[in-house]
């Protein structure tokens, strides 16, 4: 933009210098001067505007700064044109034009008022220099630099009160767009993030594990015989000891660790940086804190157990097939009488076993 007036105001200046040289009346040392100083001083304005020592600036384009010296520079133009200053209003709405892109509403009033007062000047001095000009031209000019100003102002306050109104439903857009994926992440009933969301951060989490060698372990949680719960208090009391464990489980696992719900009553535990000591004394601090959970319900409260896998994700395997091996590791302790976790041996040179007999498995018994 900026690049763009200086150009303009060269070709203008180069209209002036045209006219000066075509016509005796005007006084052509005072438009070279005219003509340099007002290229010069936008020149110089670009000149900053380009090296980046205005971005610390509130208006870093410097906007006002450059209308407030184009308007200056018009109003002398004015003064200076003589018989030609008919030209000067088209330029006027050229430079209040490109207000329009970097003021707020109170400057564009302001820069107006200041065009008026400085062509008001520049119509007087011109009417008093140009004593035996016609009454009625300058009076007609000066007609036109009022109607020109009013106009663009008129024209700049609409298309900013437009540009409100975009900005308005952009926000609005942003928002719901928010919401939607909000929607399309967390599961409603829990308030953890869902199946959908958690595949993605696993696929983080297993680049990151990749890149800086730390363990990433995955547990498949699922609550022991929890369709008798609905069977016996109904579906509500079901949902309520989902949120329940939901809840309990969370509050047991660091900020860092990811709680995802799976579908139904079906979690799964992402524990990154976790070694596999430390994961095992996390899920029996959640089997017991799960253990201990009361919900109430009608006649009285009720009580749940899990069960859980968990696995090693190997680096050069899928975080898919990790779960894989979390859920075979979690199918032997609900063999194994539920109520517990099992470690999934580490490598596929270890295909799970049967849980009878020595377990392959780190059993809790
Ligand atoms: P197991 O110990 O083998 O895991 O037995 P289970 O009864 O927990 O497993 P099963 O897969 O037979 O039953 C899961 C039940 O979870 C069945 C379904 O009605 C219930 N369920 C799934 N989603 C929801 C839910 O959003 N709300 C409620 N209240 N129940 C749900
Ligand atoms: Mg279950
Ligand atoms: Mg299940």
């Amino acid at each position: 933009m900026a690049l763009l007036a200086l150009l303009l105001m060269a070709a203008s200046a180069g209209v002036m210098l045209l006219v000066a040289h075509a016509s005796a009346a005007l006084n052509a040392t005072a438009v070279h001067w005219w003509a340099a100083l007002s290229v010069g001083g936008l020149a110089v304005m670009t000149a900053f505007i380009r090296s980046g020592a205005t971005l610390a600036l509130r208006d870093p384009s410097l906007t006002l700064p450059q209308m407030a010296w184009t308007i200056t520079s018009g109003a002398v133009a004015y003064v200076l044109a003589g018989e030609a200053r008919g030209l000067v209003p088209s330029v006027l709405a050229m430079i209040l034009f490109f207000g329009t892109f970097g003021l707020t509403v109170a400057e564009v009033i302001g820069i107006g008022i200041y065009a008026l007062v400085a062509f008001g000047c520049a119509i007087g001095v011109s009417s008093r220099l140009s004593a035996n000009a016609s009454g009625y031209l300058d009076t007609a000019y000066a007609l036109m630099v009022v109607i020109v100003l009013g106009g663009c102002v008129a024209l700049n306050l609409r298309i900013h009160r437009i540009r409100a109104r975009l900005q308005q439903q952009r926000e609005a857009l942003a928002q719901a767009l928010d919401i939607n994926r909000e929607l399309a992440t967390r599961d409603e009933l829990t308030g953890l993030i869902n199946r959908r969301a958690m595949l993605d951060l696993m696929e983080l989490e297993h680049r990151r594990s990749l890149r800086s060698g730390r363990p990433l372990l995955l547990a498949q949680l699922d609550i022991d015989h929890f369709k008798p719960i609905n069977d016996q208090h109904g579906h509500a009391t079901g949902d309520r000891a989902l949120q329940a464990f939901a809840g309990t489980v969370r509050a047991h696992v660091r900020d860092t660790d990811v709680l995802a719900r799976w579908g139904g009553e079906e979690f799964v535990l992402m524990l990154c940086e976790t070694q596999l000591d430390d994961a095992r004394e996390l899920l029996e601090r959640v089997r017991l804190a799960v253990e201990a959970l009361e919900i109430p319900h009608a006649t009285g409260t009720l009580r749940m157990s899990v069960s859980a896998g968990l696995a090693l994700h190997l680096p050069g395997d899928t975080v898919v097939h990790t779960l894989e091996r979390a859920d075979q590791a979690l199918y032997t302790a609900k063999a194994l009488g539920r109520n517990r976790w099992v470690v999934a041996p580490s490598g596929p040179q270890h295909p799970p076993r049967p849980a009878a007999g020595p377990s392959p498995f780190n059993a809790r018994v």
